[in-house]
C-alpha cells in the first residue's frame, strides 16, 4: 500500500515553506509540492513591514498585526533579517500628514513595549524608544552640514546620509526615521530550502506540478486526499492549498466557491555609482495608483538599489488586479501579464519601466539619475482574499472539512497562518494534540550562515539576479556592504 502523508501541501512560497517547517518540527509527516526548482520562487518580498509604516491608508489594527507577524518571523528567520532603517517622508504635494503618522506611531510603540513585555525575545526592533526618530526642518539644516557617516549607527548618522542626497526643499517636514528593516528573500529561500532537505518529515517535490485533486472522504478510506503530478498520485489526510495567486483553480477543481482579488506588480533593479555611506530605505509616500503613487528606493548591497513607483507605467499595471467573478472563482490576467509571469518579458519594457522608476526616484534624488538598469525586475503575483485591494494582512481559511486556504498578503503572515492550521489539523483529529507548543524551528536553527551565503547567492544567480542580491546590508553585529 501507498505511503499515507498527514499533510499534503501544495505551493512551496514562503507560505507553504513555513508550514511544512512548522509541522516537521513536531514530526507531522507531510509532502510539499513545488511546480519550480526551488522553493521560495514565487512573488518577491523585501520589506518586513514591522508596523505597516509603508501603507498611510490602513488601519491601526492592521499595523499592529503587521508588527507582531514580522517579529514572529523575524525570530524564526533572523539570517533574512537586514537591520537598515527606513526613512518616511511626505512630499508638500500630498495629502497625508505626518501628525497623523506620528500618532500612529506612538501606538505602535507601545504595543512594541507589550510584545517585548509578553517575551523580551520580542524586542527584535531594537529599543522601543528608538523605534522611530522625527527630524524638523532646524533638524535637518543642520545633519546636512555634517560629514557622511560610511558605516551609519545612529539614527542621526542614517538620516545625515539620507538628506544630504534627498531634495527635502520638496518635503513636508518633520520627516521621520523608523525602524522598519529589508528582509532577504533569497536568503529566506536558501535557508528554508536547506532545512527541508534535511528534514526527516518533509517530503519536498520541486519541479513538481500539482495536475488534479481528488476527493475522497466519502469513501472510508484512510486517508481523504489524493494529490496527482505528472507521474505519481500521493495520498494525504489534510489537504493545504498554498499556492499563492493560484488558490482558487485548486478551489474550482474541489467545487468550492471563494472570492479573490490577484495583482500582477514589479519592483525593479538599479545599480548606482558607489556613494560614500550607506542609506537607509526611502519612502517619498503619495496616492497609490495615480501618477504621483509613492516611490520606494531600497538599498542592497554593492551599489543595487531596488525601485517601486506605485503607479501604472512602474509597479501596477493597467488590468493587473482582476477580480473572481460569480463562475470564475479563479481571476484570470490578460494575455499581456501571462506572459510575463511566464518568465517571458520584453527587454525594451524592461528597459523602459526601470528607466522609469529612475527618473521616478530621481523627483526627490536628483543625483540618482545617473543609475542605469542593474538587472530584470523582480516582480509576481499575489492574491488579496475578498474583495477590498487595500487589505494587508491575510491569514488562513477552512472552507472544508480536512482542507486548509493560506491567503497571506504579506509574508510575514506566514507562521501566524501556519499555527493555526497545525490548530485544525489538531481539532479535526489528524494529530494527537500538541503539548508542547515551542517557538523555535531547531531544524532551521541547525544550517550555517555559510551555507545560507551561497544558496542564496546561486539562487538569486539562477533566477537571472545578481548576486549581490543575496546580501543583507547590515546584519546584527556585522556590515558586509563594500560601499567604497
Ligand atoms: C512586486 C511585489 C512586491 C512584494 N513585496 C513584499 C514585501 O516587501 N513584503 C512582503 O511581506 N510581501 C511582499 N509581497 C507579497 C508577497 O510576495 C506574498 O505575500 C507572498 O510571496 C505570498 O506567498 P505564498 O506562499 O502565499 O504564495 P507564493 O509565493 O505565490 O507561492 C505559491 C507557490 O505555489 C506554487 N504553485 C502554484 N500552483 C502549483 C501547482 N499546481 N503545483 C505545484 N506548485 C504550485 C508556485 O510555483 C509558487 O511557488 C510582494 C508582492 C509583489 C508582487
Amino acid at each position: 500500500m501507498s505511503k499515507i502523508y498527514n499533510v499534503g501541501i501544495i505551493g512551496g512560497g514562503v507560505s507553504g515553506v513555513v508550514i511544512a517547517l512548522e509541522l516537521a518540527k513536531y514530526g507531522i509527516n507531510n509532502i510539499l509540492f513545488e511546480q519550480e526548482q526551488s522553493v521560495v520562487n514565487g512573488p518577491p518580498f523585501c520589506h518586513l513591514h514591522a508596523g505597516g509604516n509603508l501603507y498611510p491608508d490602513i488601519s491601526d489594527e492592521q499595523c499592529r498585526l503587521l508588527m507582531k507577524q514580522s517579529i514572529e518571523m523575524a525570530r524564526l528567520f533572523p539570517q533574512s533579517i537586514d537591520e537598515r532603517p527606513t526613512f518616511i517622508s511626505i512630499p508638500k504635494t500630498e495629502k497625508y500628514t505626518v501628525e497623523n503618522i506620528q500618532s500612529r506611531l506612538d501606538m505602535l510603540v507601545d504595543y512594541y513595549k507589550s510584545l517585548i513585555q509578553e517575551d523580551p525575545k520580542n524586542k527584535i526592533l531594537g529599543d522601543p524608544k528608538d523605534y522611530y526618530k522625527i527630524y524638523s526642518k532646524t533638524d535637518l539644516n543642520t545633519l546636512v552640514d555634517l560629514p557622511t557617516v560610511k558605516r551609519p549607527i545612529t539614527a542621526d548618522q542614517w538620516m545625515t546620509n539620507a538628506i544630504k542626497l534627498v531634495d527635502y526643499k520638496q518635503l513636508k517636514t518633520p520627516v521621520i526615521l523608523v525602524q522598519e528593516y529589508g528582509w532577504n528573500l533569497f536568503r529566506l529561500a536558501a535557508q528554508a530550502q536547506l532545512a527541508l532537505n534535511k528534514s526527516e518529515h518533509c517530503n519536498l517535490k520541486t519541479n513538481t506540478f500539482v495536475t488534479d485533486i481528488k476527493d475522497v472522504r466519502t469513501l472510508n478510506l484512510e486517508h481523504n486526499w489524493e494529490i496527482c503530478t505528472a507521474d505519481a498520485v500521493y495520498n494525504v489526510k489534510y489537504l493545504v492549498n498554498s499556492s499563492g495567486f493560484k488558490t482558487g483553480t485548486i478551489d474550482e477543481s474541489l467545487h468550492i466557491n471563494s472570492e479573490r482579488l490577484i495583482e500582477f506588480k514589479a519592483a525593479y533593479v538599479s545599480k548606482w555609482h558607489p556613494i560614500p555611506g550607506l542609506i537607509p530605505e526611502l519612502i517619498f509616500h503619495g496616492e497609490r495608483g495615480t501618477p504621483h503613487g509613492m516611490a520606494q528606493l531600497t538599498p542592497y548591497c554593492d551599489s543595487y538599489y531596488q525601485i517601486h513607483g506605485m503607479t501604472e507605467n512602474i509597479t501596477l499595471f493597467k488590468n493587473g488586479l482582476v477580480q473572481s467573478k460569480a463562475d470564475m472563482v479563479q481571476p484570470e490576467f490578460n494575455d499581456g501579464i501571462t506572459q510575463k509571469l511566464q518568465h517571458d518579458w520584453d527587454a525594451n519594457e524592461i528597459k523602459i519601466r526601470t528607466e522609469n522608476a529612475i527618473e521616478f526616484v530621481g523627483k526627490y534624488i536628483p543625483s540618482f539619475t545617473t543609475a542605469t538598469v542593474g538587472g530584470p525586475p523582480m516582480y509576481g503575483a499575489q492574491q488579496i482574499s475578498g474583495d477590498d485591494p487595500s487589505l494587508r494582512v491575510g491569514e488562513v481559511r477552512f472552507p472544508s472539512k480536512c482542507y486548509a486556504r493560506s491567503e497571506i498578503i504579506k509574508a510575514s503572515s506566514a507562521l501566524t497562518v501556519a499555527n493555526q492550521i497545525i490548530d485544525n489539523i489538531e481539532d479535526e483529529g489528524i494529530v494527537t494534540k500538541i503539548t508542547n507548543h515551542i517557538k523555535t524551528n531547531a531544524l532551521l536553527d541547525s544550517i550555517n550562515t555559510q551555507d545560507i551565503d551561497l544558496l542564496a547567492k546561486q539562487l538569486a544567480e539562477e533566477r537571472g539576479y545578481p548576486g549581490a542580491l543575496s546580501k543583507l546590508v547590515i546584519e546584527k553585529n556585522k556590515i558586509n556592504n563594500d560601499i567604497t
